[in-house]
């Protein structure tokens, strides 16, 4: 079975929209994309479009690459105080002369939609509620659900440990909670015989950004398998599982594209509505 998440992003979409619409003003989102590097643009861009589409008002803040680290956080500062904005992204990665870490933490956490604020990583941790979940990991288990796919008492095994995937992904499905209780396992570059541990994965999720890395020898047959990855080959995404063949082992499989990245976008939106909707409503 092949896992659409563009058609489950498709669905959130269409039911933000009906949401949406009666409104008195709509939710606000500010990106501030740094430099012009053409993937970040393209990102942006995906993001500004699937806004349009909800109704949600999409503010970009383009800045030279040579920006300060100082201008940044006043004009994260400045936003943070705005009314009109729910959300505040900062399109990542950023030039090398800025450090990422200040620059998220400057980000109210009320409007880190995002979900990369210390305190959002914190609560979810925590187990608590009231913060911001990744938009990866949540479009990854809203995907799941979607599906009827139960994570409850099964081996998930994330091959990677990003703060961005791997871990809030591991948090997140590991959480004594309904929709959770999964074993985890995480592995990373450093993790020998990594198949060992794929073999075991009732649940396999790829985040890793190495392209077809991922093999039919390397997963138990019946599988379920979550393809994060995204390589752009030419005029191509390509995914960290090696699709044509894996596809005929396992139960089911995201595609790339079409996978887990309108997920990660659909997420990102519902974050936005979430927060409008703590503070408006
Ligand atoms: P990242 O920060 O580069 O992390 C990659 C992780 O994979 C690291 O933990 C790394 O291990 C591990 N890894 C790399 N090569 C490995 C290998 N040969 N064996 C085992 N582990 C290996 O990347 P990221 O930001 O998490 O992104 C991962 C991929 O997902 C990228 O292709 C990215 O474009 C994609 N992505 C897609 C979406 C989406 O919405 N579809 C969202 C986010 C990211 P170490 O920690 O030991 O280095």
């Amino acid at each position: 079975m092949i896992l659409s998440g563009r058609e489950v992003a498709d669905h959130i979409q269409a039911e933000l929209k009906q949401k949406i619409a009666p409104l008195p003003h709509p939710p606000g989102l500010a990106a501030i994309l740094v430099g012009d590097n053409p993937s970040s643009s393209t990102y942006v861009n995906m993001k500004r479009r699937a806004c349009a589409k909800v109704g949600i008002r999409f503010v970009l803040h383009q800045l030279d690459r040579t920006i300060p680290q100082e201008e940044l956080v006043d004009l994260i500062q400045t936003l943070n105080r705005d009314s009109g904005i729910d959300g505040i992204l900062v399109q990542m990665p950023l030039p090398p002369h800025i450090n990422p870490n200040p620059i998220i933490e400057a980000i109210d956490p009320l409007k880190d939609v995002d979900g990369f604020h210390p305190i959002n990583l914190g609560k979810l941790m925590a187990g608590l509620g009231g913060g911001f979940i990744p938009c990866t990991p949540l479009g990854i288990k809203t995907l799941l659900e979607y599906y009827n796919i139960t994570v409850e008492g099964r081996h998930v095994v994330i091959v990677g440990r990003s703060n961005i995937v791997g871990k809030p992904l591991a948090a997140l499905l590991m959480q004594n909670a309904s929709g959770c209780n999964a074993t985890v396992t995480v592995a990373h570059s450093r993790t020998p015989n990594l198949a060992h541990f794929t073999k075991e994965a009732d649940i396999l999720i790829a985040a890793m950004g190495v392209p077809r890395f991922i093999k039919a020898n390397m997963i138990k047959e019946g599988a379920v398998v979550i393809d994060v990855g995204t390589t752009r080959e030419e005029e191509s995404l390509v995914g960290d599982v090696d699709f044509e063949n894996v596809e005929k082992k396992c139960a089911a499989i995201t595609p790339v594209p079409r996978g887990v990245g309108p997920m990660t976008v659909a997420m990102l939106l519902q974050n936005t509505f979430l927060s409008y909707e703590r503070r408006h409503i």
